[in-house]
C-alpha cells in the first residue's frame, strides 16, 4: 500500500475517534435540547474534550500511523489542534454564561459542585499547556522539565474534564452512555500507560552497547552503537530515533538524533550530534560499552520515499547528519543517480565530513558545491549565504523529476525552501527535516 493511501487510512482513523463520542450522544432516545446556542456551547464541550484525548495519540508516536506523514508534521498538527481545542473549551463556558449570565452564582464557596471546580481548572491546565508550549523558549524553560509539566498538565486537564462530562452527565445520563463514554476516556488514558510504560519497557529488552565515540571537526561526536542480544532495527537513510543514553528509559530522558550512517550497515547505528547543550556535551565522556536505548526509526525525510530521477541534498551545520546517511547509503548501494550537495558552514575548517565528503564525491555521482560564510584567503568556491543566484547558477533547478532535500537551521531551511519555490520547483519535489520540535 503506498504511503498516500495509508495517510489516507489514518487520517479516516483520526477523524472516527474524534467523531465517535459525539456520535453517541446522538443515539437515540436523546434528551431534549436548550435551545440552539445551548447545545453548540455543550458539542463544543464535548468535541474539545474528544480532542484533548485525541492529543495524546498524536504523541504516543504509533510508527505505523505516523509513517506516511514524518513525525515532525504529527507534532505540527498536534499544536493546530491543541489551539482549536482550547477555542472549543473556552468557548464552552463563554456561551453558556452569555446565555444565562445567573450561572456565576454557581461559582460561590460551597454552592459549586466538585466537578465544576474541576473544569475550571482543566481549562486553567489546558491554557497553562499551550502557554508553556508555544513560549517555552521565552519564559526559559529548559526542555526536560517542561515535558514533564506538559505530561502533568495534560493528564490533569483531561482528566479534570471527563469528571466534569460525567459529573455534569447531560447527554451522557444512561448508564450505557455514561460506560460508552467512560471507555473512550479511559483508553485515552491507557494511551499514557503504553507511552510512559510499554514502551519503555520494550526498549528496556532490547538495550544497545556503545562500540565507538569519534570526534568529529566542528564540536560534533559520532556515536556508534550495536544491538546487544537482539537483531536491532532497519531504517531509511535520513531518518531519526530517540536516544536513551546512561539512563533508563522510564526516565523519559531521551533526545532525537537522525541516524548518520549507512542504512546498509545495519544493525550497527551511527549519530553525529553536535555539542550544543546538557546532553549533547557529555557524549565526549561517553565510554565504549555503555547501554543505550533506542525509539525509533521514525521521520518521512528519506529519499527512499521518493521517486525521483536524482537528488538536490542542501545542508547546514550539523543538518549535514541525514545527509551522511543517503550519501554512506547511496555509495553502498552504488547510486548512479546524479546527487548535488550543497554544504553550508561558517568556516572551511569546521565542516563536518571535509575529508569523507571529498571521497565520496569520487564514488558517487556526486557533485559538492561548499559555500563558506566566512571563507579562508584566497578561497576559489561559494561564499555568503544561500541566495536565488547561487541556486539558479549551481543547481539544476529545471528538472521537474530531481528532489531536493534541505536539512540545518529554522531560518536557512524556510529561506531555501522560499527560493526554490522562487524559482519554480514543485512544493511537492521539497522536503525538510527540522532539528527543533518544541
Ligand atoms: C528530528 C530531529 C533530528 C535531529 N538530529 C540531530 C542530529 O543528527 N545531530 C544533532 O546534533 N542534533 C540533532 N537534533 C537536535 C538535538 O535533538 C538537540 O540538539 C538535542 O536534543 C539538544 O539537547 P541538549 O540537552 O544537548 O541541549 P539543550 O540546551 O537542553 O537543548 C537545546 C534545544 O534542543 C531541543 N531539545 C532538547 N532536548 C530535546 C529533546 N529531548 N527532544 C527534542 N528536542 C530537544 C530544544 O529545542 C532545546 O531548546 C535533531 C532534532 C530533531 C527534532
Amino acid at each position: 500500500m503506498s504511503y498516500a493511501v495509508k495517510g489516507v487510512f489514518w487520517i479516516g482513523v483520526y477523524l472516527l475517534l474524534i467523531l465517535a463520542p459525539l456520535a453517541i450522544l446522538l443515539i437515540e432516545p436523546v434528551p431534549p435540547g436548550n435551545g440552539f446556542w445551548w447545545d453548540v456551547s455543550l458539542a463544543l464541550g464535548f468535541a474539545g474534550t474528544a480532542m484533548m484525548g485525541i492529543l495524546f495519540l498524536q504523541t504516543a508516536r504509533f510508527r505505523r500511523a505516523s509513517a506516511p506523514f514524518g513525525i515532525d508534521i504529527i507534532y505540527y498538527f498536534h499544536r493546530q489542534i491543541a489551539l482549536i481545542a482550547l477555542f472549543f473549551i473556552l468557548a464552552h463556558p463563554l456561551i453558556l454564561l452569555i446565555l444565562k449570565p445567573q450561572l456565576v452564582e454557581l461559582f460561590k464557596p460551597g454552592v459549586a459542585p466538585g466537578h465544576l471546580w474541576g473544569a475550571v481548572v482543566s481549562t486553567l491546565a489546558l491554557v497553562a499547556l499551550v502557554v508553556t508550549s508555544i513560549w517555552r523558549k521565552q519564559l526559559n524553560l529548559d526542555y526536560d522539565l517542561w515535558r514533564v509539566l506538559h505530561a502533568v498538565l495534560a493528564v490533569v486537564a483531561l482528566g479534570l474534564a471527563i469528571w466534569h462530562v460525567l459529573g455534569v452527565g447531560h447527554y451522557v445520563d444512561t448508564s450505557w452512555r455514561k460506560q460508552l463514554w467512560g471507555t473512550f476516556s479511559l483508553s485515552w488514558l491507557l494511551l499514557l500507560v503504553y507511552v510512559r510504560l510499554m514502551k519503555p519497557w520494550a526498549q528496556l529488552r532490547h538495550p544497545y552497547r556503545v562500540a565507538e565515540v569519534k570526534q568529529e571537526r566542528a564540536d560534533s561526536w559520532s556515536l556508534t552503537i550495536e544491538p546487544d542480544g537482539h537483531d536491532g532495527l532497519r531504517f531509511e537513510p535520513g531518518q531519526f530515533a530517540w536516544l536513551t543514553l546512561g539512563n533508563s528509559p522510564f526516565a523519559l530522558k531521551e533526545h532525537p538524533f537522525s541516524f548518520s550512517g549507512s542504512a546498509e550497515k545495519v544493525p550497527t547505528l551511527t549519530f553525529t550530534i553536535k555539542e550544543l547543550g546538557d546532553f549533547s556535551s557529555t557524549i565526549k565522556h561517553v565510554k565504549p560499552r555503555q547501554i543505550a536505548y533506542i525509539d525509533g526509526p521514525y521521520g518521512a525525510f528519506s529519499p527512499d520515499r521518493m521517486d525521483a530521477t536524482g537528488f538536490v541534498l542542501i545542508a547546514g551545520g550539523i543538518g549535514i547528519a541525514p545527509m551522511m546517511s543517503m550519501l554512506r547509503t547511496f555509495a553502498d548501494r552504488k547510486e548512479q543517480r546524479p546527487l548535488k550537495l550543497l554544504y553550508a558552514y561558517n568556516t572551511w575548517e569546521r565542516l563536518t565530513f571535509r575529508e569523507e565528503l571529498q571521497e565520496l564525491e569520487q564514488q558517487l555521482n556526486l557533485e559538492i558545491i561548499w559555500l563558506l560564510k566566512d571563507p579562508p584567503p584566497g578561497w576559489q568556491g561559494e561564499s555568503g549565504l544561500i541566495t536565488g543566484d547561487l541556486l539558479q547558477r549551481r543547481l539544476p533547478l529545471t528538472d521537474p523529476e530531481q528532489s531536493y532535500l534541505i536539512c540545518g537551521p529554522v531560518k536557512m531551511i524556510e529561506l531555501t525552501e522560499k527560493l526554490l519555490h522562487q524559482s519554480g520547483v514543485p512544493l511537492a519535489r521539497i522536503h525538510s527535516e527540522l532539528f527543533d520540535m518544541v
